[in-house]
């Protein structure tokens, strides 16, 4: 950062007294002449970016604390994954403390001190970074003014007393329990193993022991509290495994290949899915789910119907339509259930996926499955939907895609299974012996379609420099989160409503200006979508998340290659040339 690299010089506390004393009662404007660093004893402050007017987006500040003051020990960032932990606790804290601390000192904004809470899943941040020399935190403050005058005397007890308290309260070890740091520290690094030993394992997910899977409610993502049943491995997917931290944990693992989550209406099974879905990410402690990992390339299908598909090859699952269109390089603003969740697979195939997971409740039922009986009446010639039944096992086979399944319907999915599970009162039991005699019983009788499409690498989509436009009015690079489930890009806006593995509105924000300096590096007319997703994320693996925001005006968190190309493919204004693969 600016401070600690020491580009810009920094003043005194007295200093700052002074240049707020001269502009005490001018207009809002003067504030800018206190942009700078000043060194307030225990941390620097940075006024990176002043507001120009009260009721204008809050001004930026940046303090660095050396751990010469903050005195975190050595293991508390001795790796990133610890760092990170640790870290998500002081934003948490931070957050919470100013907005407790913080208050009203005159009109709009004034007074206020924020930085964004952070979810329950546990995300590098632009707001608050640990190294072995300090910690970095970045936040917004109101700049106090009466009516649009300022206020010199607020600006002080703000600046001197209220971001100090805050400061202390949640950027030093001495704030908290050692042991609280220690388990954010350590389930971080734990899990990020775990979910890292995974493959060689032959798993594709691990459920611990013990896990609390369901939420507070829709809206709540902490966990419930009364009653809920805790998690508990079938004998025979149980695994023993020791984190680094020593912790021994048994839980399930979920092997490679197609699995089914099967059981009665409300018995747990879309809240089992929801939480593999999220194991992607790590959990904070307390969560339930910190144990619960995925594949971290694992991608949530589903049906997203109105939705626009720019030139995806839709032709493994639907072919021959009635209107002759081709389906190979398919577009439409408007898309149907069984077309949105094609396009879903093909484009999670196309940025690269080991793990599909689906859930009948949001997957359209023409897509999934089509019975014998209804193969009789409308036979294959006439059907352009070849139902994912058919898919499923040929994504594994010839594409070593595995796929966890929630259905409760269909038993025509037994004969394709490696792995039953069943939820039973939210108690999971491996049923996958039970499903194969019945399959052996009652034959389904269904056709097959045997054709495999997968083997086959499928077009490459390079975008039109030109339908990716940031314009907005006089502002060439516009791109602004509108909350977690909205993206405006230029005077385009994106719906990720049906994003569901986008969790926090901070990735949503850094998605945004992903897609901004992808226009400006990479989208040049010439590199297929993949490509340009995987070289920002290459740049941000190797630079960090300011690559995308050199200032630090904004409070980013890390996202996935999967969420940045979810969030371009769903762009109403995209258009691509089709190319044969390279
Ligand atoms: P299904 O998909 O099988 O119909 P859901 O996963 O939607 O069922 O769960 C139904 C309800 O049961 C939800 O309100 C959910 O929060 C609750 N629930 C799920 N798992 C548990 C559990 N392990 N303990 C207590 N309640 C649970
Ligand atoms: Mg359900």
């Amino acid at each position: 950062m600016t401070v600690r690299t020491g580009t810009a010089p920094v003043h005194t506390a007295d200093e700052l007294r002074r240049r707020l004393q001269r502009i005490d009662g001018r207009g809002y404007k003067a504030y800018k002449t206190l942009q700078g660093a000043y060194d307030l004893g225990d941390f620097v402050l940075h006024l990176v970016h002043v507001q120009g007017d009260p009721f204008a987006t809050p001004s930026r500040v940046h303090v660095w604390v050396p751990q010469a003051v903050a005195g975190f020990p050595s293991w508390s960032y001795q790796s990133e994954a610890r760092a990170i932990g640790v870290a998500h606790l002081l934003a948490r804290t931070f957050a919470e403390k100013a907005r407790r601390l913080s208050r009203p000192r005159g009109s709009g904004h004034s007074g206020r001190i924020e930085m964004d809470r952070p979810g329950q899943e546990v995300l590098p941040r632009t707001a608050v970074r640990l190294t072995a020399e300090g910690i970095e935190a970045r936040f917004s403050v109101g700049l106090p003014a009466y009516g649009r005058r300022i206020d010199a005397n607020e600006a002080r007890a703000l600046l001197l007393e209220d971001v100090p308290r805050v400061v202390r309260e949640s950027l030093r070890f001495a704030a908290y329990d050692p042991e609280t740091v220690r388990t954010f520290a350590e389930v971080n690094e734990d899990a990020t193993w775990l979910r890292a030993q995974l493959p060689s394992w032959g798993l594709v997910a691990f459920v611990a022991n013990g896990a609390c899977l369901p939420r507070r409610s829709g809206v709540d993502e902490r966990p419930l509290e009364e009653g809920a049943v805790l998690f508990k491995a079938p004998p025979s997917l149980r695994r023993e495994v020791v984190l680094p931290s020593g912790r021994r944990l048994t839980g399930m693992g979920i092997p490679a290949g197609v699995t089914l989550i099967v059981g009665g209406g409300y018995h747990g099974k879309s809240t089992l899915l929801r939480a593999l879905e999220r194991g992607v990410y790590n959990h904070e402690p307390g969560d339930g789910r910190e144990f619960v990992v995925t594949v971290p390339d694992a991608v949530k299908i589903r049906a997203e119907d109105g939705r626009s598909v720019a030139g995806v090859d839709l032709s493994p699952f639907i072919r021959n339509l009635p209107s002759g269109i081709d389906t190979r390089a398919f577009s439409t603003t408007n898309a149907s259930g069984s077309t949105s969740q094609a396009a879903a697979i093909q484009e999670a195939l196309e940025t690269g996926t080991s793990l599909l997971l689906i859930d009948e409740d949001t997957a359209a039922t023409n897509f999934m499955v089509r019975d014998r009986r209804m193969q009789r009446l409308v036979p294959g010639t006439q059907e352009p939907i070849t139902p994912f039944i058919d898919r499923v096992r040929q994504l594994y086979e010839t594409r070593g895609v595995s796929t966890i399944l929630v259905v409760g319907s269909s038993g025509d999915f037994f004969d394709v299974a490696d792995t039953v599970i069943k939820l039973h009162e939210y108690r999971v039991e491996d049923v996958t012996e039970a499903a194969r005699e019945i399959a052996r019983q009652f034959p389904s009788e269904r056709t097959p379609v045997t054709d495999n499409p997968f083997q086959e690498p499928s077009v490459r989509r390079v975008p039109d420099p030109s339908s990716v436009s940031l314009q907005k009015g006089k502002r060439s690079s516009y791109a602004r989160a509108r909350g977690r489930e909205t993206l405006q890009i230029g005077t385009t806006l994106i719906d990720l409503r049906a994003v569901e593995q986008l969790v926090h509105v901070a990735q949503t924000r850094a998605i945004g200006q992903a897609l901004a300096y992808a226009c400006r590096r990479y989208l040049d007319g010439h590199r297929p979508i993949p490509e340009i997703v995987a070289a920002v994320l290459e740049d941000i693996d190797r630079a960090g998340l300011d690559v995308l925001d050199p200032k630090g005006l904004l409070d980013l968190a890390g996202f996935r290659a999967q969420e940045l190309a979810a969030a371009l493919n769903r762009l109403r204004t995209l258009r691509v040339r089709v190319e044969p693969p390279a």
